[in-house]
C-alpha cells in the first residue's frame, strides 16, 4: 500500500485497530467535508493491526487530542508527497472541552455552560489517564 498517496496533508499512521472514527470524532473533521482516506485493520507488524487516516489538507485542525485517543500513533506531515516530518503526539497537560465527563453527578453535568476541563494524572504511572477537573472521575473513550 502506497503511503504517500496524498500530495499535501497529513497522515496519521498506527491509530489502535478500530479507532481510526473516534480519532476523526475527536478532531472534530467533518467528513463530509474533508478529503480523506481511511484504512481500517489493516497490517501492522509493531502491533497485528492497525488504522490508518490520510487527510488531504494542511493540519490546522488540535492534534493533541491523539494524546488522549491515540497516543501510540505516528502523525506524518505531508508536503508535496513526501513525508517531510514524523512524530507521535504528546500527552497534554489539560484537555478542555474535547471530551464530556460521564459521572452524572459532576457539576459540568448537572450544569450547563462550564468548561470540560480535564487534566493528566500520572501518580498512578506512565502514561497516565486524564482526569475530570472537577469532580476526578476518569475520561472514558465513546
Ligand atoms: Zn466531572
Amino acid at each position: 500500500m502506497e503511503v504517500t498517496s496524498i500530495q499535501d496533508g497529513i497522515i496519521i499512521d498506527h491509530i489502535p485497530a478500530g479507532r481510526a472514527l473516534s480519532v476523526i470524532h475527536f478532531l472534530g473533521l467533518d467528513p463530509t467535508r474533508t478529503r480523506m482516506a481511511l484504512i481500517m485493520n489493516t497490517r501492522s507488524e509493531r502491533y497485528g493491526s492497525k488504522d490508518i487516516i490520510k487527510i488531504e489538507q494542511e493540519a490546522t485542525f488540535q492534534l493533541d487530542i491523539l494524546g488522549f485517543v491515540a497516543p501510540q500513533a505516528s502523525i506524518n506531515i505531508v508536503k508535496a508527497g513526501k513525508i517531510v516530518s514524523k512524530r507521535t503526539p504528546g500527552r497534554p497537560l489539560s484537555l478542555v472541552n474535547v471530551i464530556r465527563c460521564s459521572n452524572p453527578r459532576c457539576v459540568t453535568t448537572v450544569e450547563g455552560g462550564i468548561d470540560q476541563g480535564f487534566h493528566l494524572d500520572t501518580t498512578g504511572g506512565q502514561p497516565g489517564v486524564y482526569r475530570c477537573d472537577y469532580c476526578d472521575e476518569e475520561a472514558e473513550l465513546s
